[in-house]
């Protein structure tokens, strides 16, 4: 497959207009917010075992509205946890397996293609080359150093994640081959399949080094000079395909409210599966799940294209964010029954940084004062599309 330059979102900040370096949290290192630490799990494209999310949410379980939040990565976020984190809270989440190295926790940030391996989209199975891939990075000291905001992509050639904003990616074009990608789609190089994890490593020191410490290099588009010699590929082609829900042949994908999962949904899922994949979607894969899918349903996780929850967001907002104007999901979910059916995504923004914006066109609802208003904004801006 090819794919076009115009799919690769841009950075949002120059590196010359950070201060500081990262502050992506990790149970190693979390963030303090106005409710307490902030912590991220990377599953680096690989399965989620049910029973550490069950862990997960008994760490969280006093909280008033105990969540575990999907990221746009495909991470899992705690939050509103104590400060500093308590030896009981920190070896509960250890004993998950979410955060399986201490020098690379910050830095296995790996999106591959959900369904890669589940059905025919794509090329082949890339899940032994993601295993393969956090493996590796994990066994370079050196690579400790790539930063928390450095991203690698896998598509199995499906054109689902190659989309993503990403530092370096790989892409399949055919069995066994691929092509390599260093900070976008036009810069790229063919290789075998069985080549692409030592050509993406290589790549990565040589960010590393060229970075020299420099903490305001997060992306390899800070760096002065292209990483890699002369490209002998670039990709073009078709937009991505549709995000995929519902049944998948005998498979499941279910989205989550807000990227909220709470426990009714793990108690559910825990009925059908021992393990799920989480997508940078804010949805989960659950292998031979279809069945289920109704019960998953019952639940609260979505499972058809009609739902509101697909295309409804919000921010954190209060009581997590003390900038917010509002609680922007309490009003979210009145006003999900409300909203009118629609593709555009709606995004409810606590204050104008609108964090968790998407990365396509939006229905911006800023600040609203209530669900009235957020209903006019909605009309308003979508009938300025028509
Ligand atoms: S958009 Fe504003 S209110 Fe919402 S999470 Fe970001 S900083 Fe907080």
């Amino acid at each position: 497959m090819t794919v076009g330059p115009s799919m690769c979102r841009v950075t949002a900040l120059s590196s010359r207009e950070r201060r500081a370096g990262d502050a992506c949290p990790g149970v190693s290192r979390p963030f303090v917010a106005v409710d307490g630490s902030i912590v991220r799990l990377r599953p680096a494209g690989q399965p989620v075992r049910i029973d550490a999310l069950a862990t997960l949410m008994e760490v969280i379980a006093g909280q008033p509205d105990p969540s575990i939040q999907l990221t746009s990565r495909g991470a899992l976020q705690l939050r509103g946890l104590p400060d500093p984190l308590t030896p009981r809270v920190r070896d509960a989440i250890r004993a998950t397996g979410l955060a399986p190295s201490t020098t690379h926790e910050l830095v296995r940030n790996i999106v591959a293609s959900p369904l890669s391996g589940l059905d025919d989209a794509g090329h082949g199975d890339l899940r032994p080359v993601t295993r393969a891939l956090d493996a590796a990075l994990c066994a370079a000291p050196a690579l400790a150093r790539l930063g928390g905001r450095f991203l690698v992509v896998l598509d199995d050639g499906r054109g689902d994640v190659v989309g993503e904003s990403f530092d370096l990616g790989m892409v399949a074009t055919g069995p066994g081959r691929c092509v390599v990608l260093a900070g976008g789609v036009d810069r790229g190089w063919e290789v075998p399949l069985a080549a692409a994890v030592p050509r993406l490593l290589a790549l990565a020191h040589e960010f590393v080094e060229q970075a020299s410490g420099d903490e305001s290099v997060w992306h390899v588009g800070d760096l002065t000079e292209p990483l890699g010699t002369g490209p002998t590929a670039s990709l073009d082609g078709p937009p991505p395909p549709e995000r995929p829900l519902g049944a998948v042949g005998d498979h499941a994908v279910v989205a989550v409210p807000l990227g909220l999962l709470r426990p009714v949904h793990v108690t559910a899922l825990a009925s059908v599966t021992d393990r799920v994949l989480v997508t940078p979607w804010r949805s989960l894969v659950i292998e031979h799940g279809a069945a289920a899918l109704p019960d998953l349903e019952a639940a609260g996780l979505v499972t058809r294209a009609g739902s509101p929850w697909t295309r409804l967001h919000a921010c954190t907002g209060l009581p997590g964010c003390a900038r917010s104007a509002l609680d922007t999901r309490t009003l979210a979910r009145d006003l999900a029954p409300l909203l009118p059916s629609g593709h555009s995504p709606v995004h409810v923004s606590g204050c104008e940084r609108r964090c968790g914006t998407p990365a396509t066109a939006y229905v911006d609802v800023l600040t609203p004062r209530s669900t009235e208003e957020a209903l006019s904004t909605i009309a308003e801006q979508e009938s300025s599309w028509t």
